[in-house]
């Protein structure tokens, strides 16, 4: 049988004490840290509600199916599983309930219809939301077994999903997935560039204001760009890195304008964008 070690359990236990905690993390990390976005706007009060619901979904896969939700998994094997189970039909029932939505049909179907791409009905959007718990519980799994992958790629290794997050942290550039939330190691000392592997420091600029809190890079050598999240004491949830990154979007004009500039691009590495500065 493939029980989980009774250290594992402890931790689980432990870490479902912690949503309350986590929830507290991330509106904290909201009310911080969207003045970022320079302008950008979430709507605060339905990204608490919809964490809620996620948390208190990865909380319930954790207690009642840590069996299946072991973390040497595939997202699509999980899913079938959960599927099986009753489980994903009973989170549908009580996710349309939190957001006080009403579901028409059955939520096998939803499901079908979200994965093959339908999200317009409101049971696509229900059934995106319980994969998303789905696919963070994954994540999270992995990340707590040290289940670093390293490649170069802006495709999230766990789900699927395409990131345009790469976070600065001690050891390493990562990319966080925006859907899962999973990260993974791009490279260790210097800057690399997701989707062509470039990290001639040369033809990558990276465009950030003084505070080089935020920043957007571009690969000259394919032409693809990302956002960088440089300040390393931007200390919040990793599903939101993507979420306040989009305030390095300010900068896309500059990339343009630099473009323009110069062509063929020359010495555009870190560049800071004059007047770009950190508002109170
Ligand atoms: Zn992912
Ligand atoms: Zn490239």
């Amino acid at each position: 049988m493939d029980y989980p070690a009774t250290s594992r359990s402890v931790t689980r236990v432990v870490r479902m004490i912690e949503v309350k905690e986590r929830m507290r993390e991330f509106k904290d990390a909201l009310r911080r840290y969207t003045h970022l976005l320079k302008g950008g706007k979430i709507d605060l009060e339905k990204s608490v509600k919809i964490e809620e619901i996620e948390l208190s979904l990865i909380e319930d896969l954790l207690k009642n199916q840590p069996v299946i939700c072991r973390s040497r998994r595939d997202l699509q094997d999980l899913i079938g599983d959960l599927l099986d189970s009753g489980w994903i039909e009973e989170a549908m029932r009580k996710t349309s309930e939190g957001l006080n939505v009403e579901i028409d049909g059955d939520p096998k179907e939803a499901l079908e219809a979200f994965l093959t791409g339908n999200v317009e009905k409101p049971e696509g959007k229900i059934a995106l939301l319980v994969v998303q718990a789905i696919a963070r519980c994954l994540a999270e799994s992995k990340l707590e077994d040290n289940e670093i992958v390293e490649e170069i790629t802006p495709i999230c290794p766990v789900c699927g999903a395409e990131s345009k997050t790469m976070v600065l942290e001690r050891d390493g550039y990562y990319m966080v997935c925006p859907f899962c939330s999973y990260k993974w190691l791009v490279s260790r000392d210097k800057i690399r560039c997701p989707y062509c592997g470039n990290d001639n420091p040369v033809s990558l600029g990276v465009f950030s204001d003084r505070a080089r809190r935020l920043g957007l890079v571009v690969c000259q050598e394919c032409g693809a760009t990302w956002r960088l999240v440089i300040d390393k004491s931007i200390k919040a949830p990793r599903i939101l890195l993507p979420v306040i990154s989009l305030g390095a979007e300010a900068y896309r004009q500059f990339i343009r304008d630099e473009m323009v500039r110069k062509p063929g691009g020359q010495q555009t590495t870190n560049t800071v964008v004059e007047g770009g500065g950190e508002e109170a």
